[in-house]
Parts: C-alpha cells; sequence; structure tokens
C-alpha cells in the first residue's frame, strides 16, 4: 500500500508576500501513534503502510504534489497588537479537496523552525499534540464547526518544556488557516494589493456568495456568531481568542489552553497566561465582537470611500452581539427542552445559570440529568433547583417532546480535563490505552455509554485541574 494524498494547492499560487516556502525539518525516529481513518477517507487519502504514514506526517519524507509552506499573520495578543507573527512551527502542505467537495489544508503542526519562528524551537511536545487530537475531534462529533486531526506522531525526539518531554508532530485538517491576523498583516502593512487578492481568495474558497469586502465582513460575522454560541452551550472556553486564532472560515482552531467547564461559573478561566480573564467563559461573544471589529479595520483599508465604508462596517459589526444573543438563546432554550419561543424562556435559563452557579452545578451533568429525576442532586442545595423546575414544568407543558429535543442537544460525555490530563501522563508512559479509548467514547457523545460512565464524572478534589497550558 502506499499513500496517496490528491493534492489539490491552491494557497501556494499566491503571491511571495503570502507564505515562505518551508520545508518540515526531519525528525530522528518517527512512529504514528495515530491516524484517522474516517476522516482520510473524506480528503480521499488512501493510507499507506504505518511506516510510511510515520515518516511522512513526521515531514521526513514529503508525499508527491505536496507544496510546502509557512503562512505568514499577524495579530492581536491579548489585545496588543504583534505585527509579525506567522506559522512558526508549522508548514502546510497542501490542500485536497474531499468527497464532499471541500477543500481542505492539511497541515503538520510541531515540524520544525520557518523563517516565523522567531526564538520558538519549532517543535510540540506529546501533551499538547494529544489533546488537540482528542478534544477537535471530540468538538466535530458534538456537531461544533471546527478543525480535525488526521495523525500523530511521536518524533524519537526530546524537546524541551518544563522538562525534557517527548516531542510530536500532528497533522491538521482545516477548511483553511485563514485567520483575521492574515488580513491584519497586509492592512498593518499598507499592502492594499495583497489585501484585495486575500479578499478574493477568501470570498472564493469560503464564501462564495459573499459582495465584496464588507460581504465577507457579514459572512464572517455570522459564522463567528453561530459558532460563539455553540461553544457556550456545551461549557467550552477556548483560552486564547487572539485574532490570529480567530479562523476565517468559522471553525473552532487552535486549542493551546482550552478547556470544557466542569462546574458551571461563568468566570471561569484555565489558562495560566490569561491573568485578566480576558477570554473567560462568559466574556467569550464580547472577545469575538472584537476581534470582528479588527477584521473590519483590516479589510476597510482596501476601499476608496473610507468614510461610507467605515459606516456600513459598523452597522455590521453592531449587528453581532444581537446575533450571538440569538443564537445563544436557540441553543439554551433547547437545552432545557423548548423548540418554541416565549417571552419568558431567556429569563428561565438565566435563572437555572445562575443557581447552577451558586451550587456548584456541573455544567455538562446537570443539563443531561433535566428530565431524569436525579438534576436536583446536582445542586449544592436540591431546593434551589426544585424552585426553579416548577416553573419550568409548567413552560414544557406546551411543548411536545421536550426529553428527546434535550437529549440530543445535551451531551454526556466531554473532553473532561483531568481524563486529558490523565491520558497524556498515560501516553507519555507509552500506554496509549486512555488515548484511544476517549476517542472512541467522545465519537457518540450524546448516546448513553454505561461502560464508559466514569468518563461523565466530574474530576475528585485531587484530580482537578486547576491551569492549562499552551503547552506549545
Ligand atoms: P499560539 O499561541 O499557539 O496561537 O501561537 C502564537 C504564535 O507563536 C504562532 O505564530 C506560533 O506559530 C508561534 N509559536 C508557538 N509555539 C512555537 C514554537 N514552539 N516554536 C516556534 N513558534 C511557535
Ligand atoms: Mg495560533
Amino acid at each position: 500500500m502506499t499513500l496517496t494524498i490528491p493534492f489539490d494547492n491552491s494557497y501556494a499560487r499566491l503571491p511571495d508576500g503570502f507564505f515562505a516556502r518551508q520545508a518540515p525539518v526531519p525528525v530522528r525516529a518517527p512512529r504514528l501513534v495515530a491516524f484517522n481513518e474516517g476522516l482520510a477517507q473524506i480528503l480521499r487519502i488512501s493510507p499507506g503502510d504505518v511506516q510510511e504514514m510515520a515518516e511522512t506526517f513526521a515531514g521526513n519524507t514529503l508525499p508527491e504534489g505536496a507544496e510546502p509552506i509557512a503562512q505568514l499573520y499577524s495579530g492581536h495578543q491579548f489585545g496588543t497588537y504583534n505585527p509579525q507573527l506567522g506559522d512558526g512551527r508549522a508548514v502546510l502542505l497542501g490542500e485536497t479537496v474531499g468527497t464532499d467537495g471541500v477543500r481542505r489544508d492539511i497541515q503538520l503542526k510541531g515540524s520544525g523552525q520557518t523563517p516565523f519562528s522567531r526564538r520558538g524551537d519549532g517543535r510540540a511536545w506529546l501533551g499538547p499534540v494529544l489533546r488537540e487530537y482528542v478534544v477537535s475531534e471530540a468538538m466535530h462529533s458534538l456537531g461544533i464547526p471546527t478543525t480535525r486531526a488526521l495523525a500523530a506522531v511521536e518524533t524519537g525526539e526530546v524537546v524541551l518544556r518544563e522538562g525534557p518531554m517527548p516531542g510530536a508532530v500532528l497533522t491538521r485538517i482545516a477548511k483553511s488557516h485563514l485567520r483575521v491576523g492574515t488580513f491584519q498583516v497586509f492592512a498593518g502593512r499598507r499592502q492594499v494589493a495583497n489585501l484585495k487578492r486575500l479578499t478574493d481568495y477568501a470570498i472564493d474558497r469560503h464564501y462564495p456568495q459573499a459582495d465584496g469586502p464588507m460581504g465577507l465582513l457579514r459572512e464572517v460575522r455570522d459564522a463567528q456568531a453561530r459558532l460563539i454560541a455553540q461553544w457556550m452551550s456545551v461549557g467550552f472556553i477556548h483560552g486564547v481568542m487572539n485574532t490570529d486564532n480567530s479562523s476565517i472560515a468559522g471553525e473552532t482552531i487552535d486549542y493551546g489552553p482550552c478547556a470544557f467547564m466542569d462546574r458551571y461559573h461563568p468566570n471561569t478561566v484555565y489558562s495560566s497566561i490569561d491573568r485578566m480573564g480576558r477570554y473567560a467563559y462568559s466574556n467569550q461573544p464580547d472577545i469575538a465582537v472584537w476581534n470582528l471589529a479588527q477584521l473590519a479595520t483590516a479589510l476597510i483599508q482596501q476601499l476608496d470611500d473610507p468614510e461610507s465604508a467605515v459606516q456600513e462596517a459598523t452597522e455590521i459589526v453592531h449587528a453581532m452581539p444581537g446575533l450571538i444573543q440569538q443564537e445563544w438563546l436557540k441553543h439554551f432554550r433547547a437545552k432545557i427542552g423548548l423548540i418554541t419561543e416565549e417571552k419568558g424562556d431567556e429569563a428561565l435559563i438565566t435563572d437555572l445559570l445562575t443557581r447552577m452557579a451558586h451550587n456548584s452545578a456541573d455544567f455538562t451533568n446537570t443539563f443531561r440529568a433535566l428530565g431524569g429525576d436525579n438534576a436536583r442532586d446536582q445542586f449544592l442545595d436540591p431546593e434551589a433547583y426544585d424552585e426553579w423546575a416548577k416553573g419550568w414544568r409548567a413552560r414544557q407543558e406546551r411543548e411536545q417532546d421536550p426529553q428527546a429535543v434535550m437529549k440530543a442537544v445535551n451531551p454526556a460525555f466531554i473532553p473532561r480535563n483531568h481524563r486529558i490530563e490523565q491520558m497524556i501522563q498515560a501516553a507519555v508512559q507509552g500506554d496509549y490505552a486512555p488515548f484511544h479509548r476517549l476517542n472512541a467514547v467522545l465519537a457518540h457523545p450524546y448516546e448513553d455509554q454505561p461502560e464508559a460512565s466514569d468518563l461523565t464524572h466530574p474530576p475528585t478534589e485531587k484530580e482537578v485541574v486547576h491551569a492549562t497550558f499552551c503547552g506549545t
């Protein structure tokens, strides 16, 4: 069997200023630890033998048709503009058009230094690679737009982080790696021709129905609004919503310090570097709007009549909070079993969330238990739930089949932080059983899987993960 990837590259056709040609830097002893066959099928990739795939997904051999490049971008990191970022430890091998007609990037992450590495070593260690593999695939199974994981390889090399760690490379699949920061870099440098070229490229690739830069802005706004509401609905905290991690295609991208909440609290932050809580759970909608404003600012630079463009862009951005709220309400209505719309629904939902926050209720388990008899057990003071449930039951009488509605949208299984940590610790010791088990269970998050009920448990005091790290 020979690994074949039917490359059909478009980004590498853009002018030189968009990227640097950069081959992955070979590693010592690649070993394939995961390959996603279902995804490979969609990409029309035919798998090769294991050693061949290890060599390819480590970057030691280039598959036929690959044109490796490191992409240029910039971005706001924690609100401060950094004029020069770019792929510091990733190369884009190329693109394929899948069986579903969708064009996708195939990127190696952790594949060595590039001209954009600044002081970084260009590598990744096994922990973040497996974390991204599991969490991105789990997001996909939850029905949330996301980059995906095609393969993970151990490099046989040591990477220095908190200590010596095993090195690894992730093969990441994305609808594209265009970010808000890809537009910002050309706007910041006043490279209007490149900015126009990029705008046309993004429209052509993602939103062919969009009319010009402001049409693109509208589409990105809508896609991001839908995405953020979905994150909120499963208790997902991205952790580093910098503009360089904000995808034009509206996918979740960059799983550095991300986390799913166990106990519900709106101010929850896990990332060790987010000291001010800028990217806290409940701030995510505001940050998405802030990021869209940065995209608007960049896009405007190419328009001839800046004054009317500013006005139009402002209107587009100002409509975003309302759109996120609409999407949020749709998801949370369903989470409490409501399909019809009534005026009091929003208050009913926020009342539940407030009671959950005051009672240390587990976000996922509380919603999953709604309708059963044990939702009240999720609350420190079960009567806080009982009081709420009275009004809720009355409201439910005007619904057709609330149980089915809730079961379809409230997952039983999420990738809990402590399970991810345990999985990584086992893998570092050479035990991949927890990794494979997590992937298998999280592929069906809305199904009851009694044999996996241990994976629904919140962490014990000793297991609680208090901080997450970018870990690159
Ligand atoms: P992130 O916070 O993961 O979005 O990364 C921000 C920027 O830092 C990106 O441009 C990365 O490519 C770069 N970067 C992160 N880790 C490394 C590393 N180990 N070596 C080189 N560049 C890196
Ligand atoms: Mg990033």
